[in-house]
């Protein structure tokens, strides 16, 4: 629509214009039941509905399995960086970190509060662009988990594939927040994978946790019950009142993931429009860069530089007057950042990249 701009944020950000006016026409009376779903009970079978066509929906795009639960908490994805050693792990246990980037920091460090972790690789050195060759890991042994962030959303590295944890009932873990459902994913590689809703599926206060049956039971004694994965799972996530209107939004968007067939469609569209921006960058002859190692370029975020850099307030300011909004790199790294979610639009990318080559047309 014309009122409305592109917004390449990395989250908050984009969703799909047919979820936000589906969610406007049934905003003051949902479905016939009188009223909005904010004013439900989280109790009644309206809402119920809701919760469980949501879950029901996303079992569907991500194939999960029937022995994991799938829980609706909040907090935001900073929360699980505690509420995971807290469940999995004793104060004694060992367990790794893989940091490539600042959000896998966060992660290792809220860690060291509940378990002894180890970060056993970091790319911070190489100014977090870098993903590690899986041979070289040098896993601890004992260690209970191995935690990954799947994708960095602030440096824009991805991994493509994923490591194996080296111990005997060890688990792969996976901060999914800035690519959750935007791509196939086997879920029985991992013990848990968890995501903030607000970048790909749905509005900040919905944090989704998948977790394997096995590993619920046996937090440690302090565990606030907010934390319990136990009591999320047994009160099918209404132990108290969950982020019902987020969830709601959040059902809404896996509905039209499964209308668009699913997560292998959804991938197709992602690859070609990061393709269509990483092109663009590549081709631009070192006016723009991109400092990410080639083969694990994020398909969701991505950052890049401009040789010039004091052109680069010039670029952002520009490209907002051109109704594309949130393109300022993180005030950790700086430089420009286009986030492009699910339902960034190919004519999104497509705009950007026609104002990427006019721009360098003219200062070139
Ligand atoms: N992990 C990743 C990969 C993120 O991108 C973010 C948010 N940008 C977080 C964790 C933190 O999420 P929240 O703000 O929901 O706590």
């Amino acid at each position: 629509a014309t009122d409305r701009v592109f917004n390449f944020a990395a989250g908050p950000a984009v969703l799909p214009e047919n979820v936000l006016l589906r969610a406007q026409s049934e905003l003051y009376n949902w479905r016939g039941s009188g009223m909005s779903v904010m004013e439900m009970s989280h109790r009644g079978k309206e809402f119920l509905s809701i919760i469980q066509k949501a879950e029901a929906d996303l079992r569907t795009l991500l194939n999960i399995p029937s022995n994991y639960h799938v829980l609706f908490l909040q907090g935001g994805a900073t929360t699980q960086f505690a509420a995971i050693p807290l469940n999995i792990c004793q104060p004694d246990d060992l367990v790794d970190y893989v940091v490539t980037g600042s959000w896998g920091d966060k992660a290792f460090k809220e860690a060291s509060k509940y378990c002894q972790p180890k970060s056993i690789w970091s790319g911070k050195s190489d100014k977090y662009t870098k993903i590690p060759s899986f041979e070289t890991l040098q896993q601890t042994p004992g260690a209970k988990y191995l935690h990954i962030c799947a994708n960095e959303t602030i440096h824009g590295v991805e991994f493509k594939d994923y490591p194996i944890p080296a111990n005997e009932n060890e688990i792969l873990i996976a901060d999914m927040s800035s690519n959750f459902c935007s791509k196939p994913v086997d879920v029985s590689k991992f013990g848990l994978i968890y995501a903030g809703a607000q970048k790909n599926v749905g509005p900040s206060g919905v944090t989704i946790v998948i977790i394997r049956s096995d590993l619920i039971g046996n937090a440690q004694s302090t565990t606030p019950v907010m934390l319990d994965y136990k009591i999320h799972a047994d009160n099918a996530s209404l132990y108290n009142t969950p982020p019902c209107f987020g969830i709601y939004m959040c059902g809404l968007v896996f509905e039209d993931l499964v209308a668009q067939g699913g997560l292998i469609e959804v991938e197709k569209k992602n690859v070609k429009k990061a393709k269509v921006l990483y092109d663009a960058i590549n081709d631009s002859n070192g006016f723009y860069r991109c400092p990410v190692v080639e083969s694990v370029r994020s398909l969701m975020n991505v950052p890049f530089t401009l040789a010039k850099p004091e052109l680069e307030a010039e670029f952002v300011r520009e490209a907002a007057k051109e109704k594309m909004l949130q393109l300022k790199g993180h005030r950790s790294v700086g430089g420009i950042r286009a986030s492009i979610y699910n339902a960034m639009p190919l004519a999104g990318v497509e705009k950007l990249v026609a104002f990427m080559k006019d721009f360098q047309a003219r200062h070139d």
